[in-house]
């Protein structure tokens, strides 16, 4: 099968070919835990594109996996069910996946902006393959900690914390040493300076990053009884979308 090829949402003059997964490319996902959805894509994407996708933004990689998906499944129909806020019964309904990649959008300029926080200059970069594999690796961490000492026991939150700092250490580059003498103040201006920059370089599909899991979100949809409108985090991870045997 031909898949075409595409831009990489971060970086739109680089095009990517891809190429049917083979039966040893499943053979060896099968290795990988369930739970480290990131490492199966890196481990995915490398196979089919021949590349180094940690390098890739965490967004090029979930375009990617929608743009294989798309093209190499004969059936992309996806059915999301949620409890309505409108309402407060659960609807369900089916949308085709193709309707997602209709959203995507290149980058606005360059893969990263200069910020400064209180005379300091920060370059800001969207999360990459390697920054999300680790980070899932903490999320892992941290959901341990909640089913065994509870969602606000001390263990979870320092886990939540140290979740965050990390996330802002990937996103900025800034040493942890660093990032941990701040003054709140600082801090405070800093995160909400990096979200800015983070959102003026969207790119890719309509997603939301929500500590260490990525959601699509999906098409609109119409509470039958309000007729108000509500868009689903689609968790739309590689193992429900990585062929099995
Ligand atoms: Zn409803």
């Amino acid at each position: 099968m031909l898949i075409p090829s595409f831009n990489l949402p971060s970086n739109p003059g680089a095009e990517i070919r891809m190429r049917e997964a083979t039966v040893a490319d499943c053979i060896a996902l099968a290795d990988i835990a369930e739970d480290r959805e990131e490492a199966a894509t890196t481990f995915f994407l490398d196979a089919v594109t021949g590349g180094d996708t940690k390098q890739w933004t965490a967004e090029d990689r979930r375009f990617a996996l929608l743009w294989y998906f798309v093209h190499v499944e004969q059936e992309h129909s996806y059915r999301v069910e949620y409890d309505c806020a409108h309402c407060g019964q659960t609807h369900s309904f089916h949308f085709d996946l193709k309707d997602i990649l209709d959203t995507y959008r290149p980058i606005d300029g360059q893969p990263f902006r200069d910020i400064t926080v209180r005379g300091e200059k920060i370059r800001v970069v969207p999360l990459s393959g390697a920054a999300v594999e680790a980070l899932e690796l903490e999320r892992i961490g941290l959901d341990a900690a909640e089913a065994e000492h509870g969602p606000d026991s001390v263990e979870a939150r320092k886990a939540r914390l140290q979740m965050r700092l990390n996330e802002l250490i990937h996103r900025t580059g800034i040493d942890e040493q660093k990032l941990v003498g701040l003054p709140m103040g600082n801090l405070q201006e800093l995160v909400s300076a990096v979200a800015e920059a983070t959102d003026e370089m969207a790119h890719g599909l309509e997603s939301v990053y929500d500590t260490g899991r990525i959601y699509f979100l999906s098409p609109e949809h119409e509470c039958p009884e309000t007729k108000e409108v509500t868009r689903c985090r689609v968790r739309f991870w590689a193992s429900e979308f990585i062929p099995e045997l």
